[in-house]
């Protein structure tokens, strides 16, 4: 049977219909799921579950796409006009032009989007699906119509679904809808007449998980998903364009606008003088196509596509192209602490009850250690109660499992947890045997705004429901109201001196959680309003997770860089300034406080911002209060970097110049909502990724102001022949070979300049700053001047010295080119000496330029060349001249460059 395209006859309205009669439908099982076999089978017959990545525009109309181009109406026309005159060569040339334009065009335009789309896969999206009554992870694309999905908050919906069970589950479906409030989701069947942004029993592909969890059957997959019919009718809409894509696409608009109307103003007023019509339209075209900057948009374009590649090399994704303008300009990375600053690899290294701290030997997830005591003897669960209760807090309220692949231990679920594990299989309990001995009945799962997770048990062996809990210190200490000791006796709740002990432990750096349980004779509800005043406190866990290689080199480069850091995190105050101290986070310039969320509450309005702007570490602190730092900080002129991977923090991931997710333990929700995304979940990442972001923008810089002079000192050659009357010194199609094969051979190379040294020892760039500051505008100005005078000159004394035009025209057409090329090596760096660069750090420049001299060699002595292009062989001594007209000009650049390198 067919499967693409085609209906299959399982289509249907599956909201009419209930949750069974779905399972009949679509032949599976609401509990076990699909069968290995079964799955294989529905995948080969309906294919992966992706999107159909042809989906762009096509390559017809991307080809088509490439003339649409004033200028290349300009062409198009002088190659009619030129043909009507009959002057067949001519007309080729311009013809052969306008047809090389497009094929460069279009090549380099499909090779920047089939970067962009490799970057895009690298962030996939996985599932979990129950075959064979398992649950596992798979890719989404591994799904298959009838597969059994779970939900989780913060994850993608991997396609389309019937939800069968719904606990609390809500989808945002903005990506579908385009309404952004979460929807509420559950079984129930509904009428048919039912429009799908009203199906509340179907969770489409595409859509986020922003609370609550549940399962649903795949009822369709890849382009038969709502997402897919949308995707197929509005194509990849998503261009290659950034703010500055669209203003040097207006600024070449309007310049070749006005160009085209001086243009036809030469000739009005050539054919009014009396002037050969021939002549002066051919004047006029030289005009048009020499001033106009024609490969501007496409070098932008690709400069911004190498810089995209090269920040995935260094495993930053770009998501949104603006941010790589942005982030050159980034006066403020805000990052998380766990997992980005650290490694997030918890080891516990003490526990600490009523009776005394114990410490942990051992490293990393392997349970080999022990447990000692301050005279260093060995303890176990056995030895104390509270120990015990503790460390079975720690294990049984605990999603967390760890197991042995290729001879080492992998974990999958939360470090923190897995690291209580540990410490607990060290001191006796093995976590197969708490499973076991204790079955989990219910779950209040942890988030960073509640700080806790609690879970209820049944004691297998007397019978009794009780809860474990464990969390934040804060937390867990105002919801006892007592305290266990070593023989399992209870105290009344002396906090002062539990809270001291925590800050004993976290002030050496430590991750410090608390536990507690609820005792067996609490008759109340298990709930997150009952749980306050019914807990017994058992101890602390006290884990190491040490600091990143990379993160204090990191920290250091951004501050050289005028860069502030600012650590946010949800962990103890204690813990987060320890490890900001290790880090240099903390104690450098003059923003060095450290400020708790209910500290930041109590800020009055006025100084919040201020406030927010000295301080260097904030802990304990909710995503909600993440974006308001982020608002203050942006009131405050800051250009803010923020990273997140939760579902809250979404906001302030959008709201940031710069959102930055982590692919590993991010969500799907801020992935999103973000702009960028760490393949590496390291804080080193992004100070790279604002290293190349300031190298792209660099280099932007860089052609810009090599290119135009060219277009500008053609422009005004060709003008200035005109008002003078005079010859021309340059004929349309040798203008048309200078930008064509200079655009190519000597511009983009720019686009592979390395970063310059010292890049990281500047200032953020002032995103109101104009891309040309004046210096180089001047600049701009003095090289077409020197062109101008140059090839003027040139063209004078081969005539003067009685030489044919042809000769003059190729001595000044070899002019304009070999200046060019001087003035490409000045502009592989904007301020320093050119010599600075190093002749090899680039070789890209040193191929174009062997490319460029072979092709200035053929065009002035090969003899089909030359009847083409009009050219003539030239002497020595033009040569000469030539090189030495150039030199003087390169000598005057250089002059420039040293006299006014501060100012650039
Ligand atoms: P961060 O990621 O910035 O360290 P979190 O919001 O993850 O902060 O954690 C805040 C606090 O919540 C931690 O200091 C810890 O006390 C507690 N906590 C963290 N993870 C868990 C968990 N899995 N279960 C219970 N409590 C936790
Ligand atoms: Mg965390």
């Amino acid at each position: 049977m067919d499967s693409k395209g085609t209906a299959d006859p399982r289509d249907g309205a599956h909201h009419e219909m209930s949750a069974h009669e779905v399972v009949l439908l679509l032949e599976t099982d609401p509990q076990r799921g699909l069968g290995g076999d079964e799955a294989t089978r529905r995948r080969d017959r309906y294919g992966p579950n992706v999107l159909p990545t042809a989906g762009g525009p096509g390559v017809l109309r991307r080809i088509l796409g490439q003339f649409h181009h004033p200028l290349i109406y300009v062409l198009l026309a002088a190659t009619a006009v030129t043909a009507a005159l009959r002057e067949y060569v001519d007309s080729a040339v311009i013809f052969g032009v306008v047809l090389i334009n497009a094929t460069v065009g279009f090549v380099q335009e499909s090779r920047a989007e089939a970067a962009l789309d490799s970057l895009r896969s690298m962030v996939r999206t996985g599932a979990r699906v129950i075959r064979d009554g398992e649950t596992r992870s798979v890719g989404s694309e591994e799904l298959v119509p009838g597969d059994l999905v779970e939900l989780e908050p913060g994850g993608k919906v991997p396609a389309d679904l019937r939800v069968v069970h719904s606990g609390g589950l809500r989808v945002d479906e903005s990506a579908l809808t385009g309404e952004s409030v979460p929807v509420s989701k559950d079984e129930a069947e509904l009428p048919d007449v039912t429009p799908v942004s009203d199906r509340r029993n179907m969770a489409y592909s595409g859509t986020l998980v922003t609370a609550g969890g549940g399962r649903g059957i795949v009822v369709a997959t890849g382009a038969r998903t709502e997402l897919g019919q949308i995707h197929r009718l509005v194509g990849s809409a998503e261009a290659l364009a950034t703010p500055l894509t669209r203003k040097l696409g207006w600024f070449s608009k309007v310049l070749t606008i006005s160009i085209l109307l001086l243009s036809a103003a030469t000739f009005g007023v050539g054919t009014l003088r009396g002037q050969e019509p021939v002549e002066t339209f051919t004047a006029a075209v030289a005009l048009a196509v020499g001033a106009i900057p024609e490969g501007l948009p496409a070098a932008v374009t690709i400069t911004l596509a190498i810089g995209v590649t090269r920040m995935a090399r260094r495993r930053a994704v770009v998501r949104r192209l603006p941010a790589i303008e942005t982030l050159g300009s980034t006066t403020v990375v805000c990052s998380d602490k766990t997992g980005t600053l650290t490694e997030n690899q918890m080891t516990v290294r003490a526990v600490w009850t009523l009776d005394g701290e114990y410490a942990v030997t051992g490293s990393g997830y392997a349970p080999d250690g022990e447990l000692t005591d301050q005279e260093r003897r060995r303890v176990t669960a056995a030895t104390s109660k509270s120990l015990e209760r503790c460390l079975l807090a720690g294990a049984g309220c605990n999603d967390a499992c760890l197991g042995r692949r290729d001879g080492e231990w992998v974990l999958t679920g939360d470090p923190t947890e897995a690291a209580m594990l540990v410490v607990a299989t060290k001191g006796g309990l093995g976590h197969d045997d708490v499973v076991r001995r204790y079955p989990r009945s219910e779950t209040i799962p942890f988030s960073s705004e509640r700080q806790y997770m609690a879970t209820l048990h049944h004691d297998r062996d007397t019978g009794r429901p009780f809860g474990l809990v464990k969390g934040s210190v804060e937390r867990i200490v105002a919801m006892s109201d007592a305290a266990m000791r070593a023989d399992g006796s209870l105290d009344p709740l002396d906090d002062k001196r539990i809270l001291r002990a925590a800050e004993d432990l976290a002030g050496r750096g430590l991750r410090v959680l608390a536990t507690a349980e609820r005792p067996p004779g609490v008759t109340r509800a298990f709930g997150e309003d009952e749980l306050p005043g019914t807990l017994v406190f058992t101890g602390l866990q006290a884990m190491l997770d040490p600091p990143r290689a990379a993160a204090a080199s990191a920290v250091e480069a951004c501050h050289s860089a005028g860069i502030r850091v600012k650590m946010i995190t949800g962990d103890h105050a204690a813990t987060a300034s320890a490890i900001a101290t290790q880090l240099k986070v903390l104690g450098t310039d003059q923003c060095d406080r450290v400020l708790t969320g209910a500290e930041l509450r109590d800020l009055p309005d006025g100084r919040f911002a201020e406030v927010v702007e000295e301080t260097a570490v904030f802990a304990r602190v909710s995503p909600e209060q993440k974006l308001r730092l982020v608002e203050a900080l942006q009131g405050r002129g800051h250009v803010v970097a923020v990273t997140g991977d939760g579902v809250n923090d979404a906001p302030a991931l959008r709201q940031a110049d710069i959102g930055v997710a982590m692919a590993r333990s991010g969500t799907e929700v801020a992935k999103e909502a973000a702009d960028m995304v760490l393949t590496d979940d390291d804080f080193a990442t992004i100070e790279a990724a604002v290293e190349e972001g300031r190298g792209v923008f660099d280099n932007l810089t860089k052609f810009l102001v090599w290119t135009l002079p060219t277009n500008l000192g053609e422009g005004l050659v060709v003008l200035v022949a005109i008002v003078l009357g005079a010859t021309l010194p340059l004929l349309p199609t040798q203008i048309l070979w200078i930008n064509m094969t200079t655009a190519v051979f000597l511009g983009l190379m720019l686009a592979f300049e390395p970063k310059e040294a010292g890049l990281m020892r500047r200032p953020p760039r002032d995103p109101a700053r104009p891309l040309l500051t004046r210096p180089l505008i001047v600049r701009v100005f003095l090289v077409a001047a020197l062109l101008v005078a140059g090839a003027s000159w040139i063209f004078h004394w081969e005539q003067q010295t009685g030489q044919p035009v042809a000769e003059a025209r190729t001595a000044a057409l070899n002019l304009f080119v070999v200046v060019e090329i001087f003035y490409l090596f000045s502009c592989r760096t904007l301020s320093r000496p050119v010599w600075r660069t190093g002749l090899m750090s680039n070789r890209w420049i040193l191929l174009g330029v062997l490319a460029q001299a072979a092709g200035q060699l053929a065009i002035t002595y090969v003899p089909v060349m030359n009847r083409i292009f009009g050219t003539a062989p030239l002497s020595g001594g033009a040569w000469l001249r030539i090189l030495a007209v150039s030199a003087a000009a390169a000598l005057v650049v250089a002059v420039d460059k040293r006299l006014r390198r501060h100012l650039v």
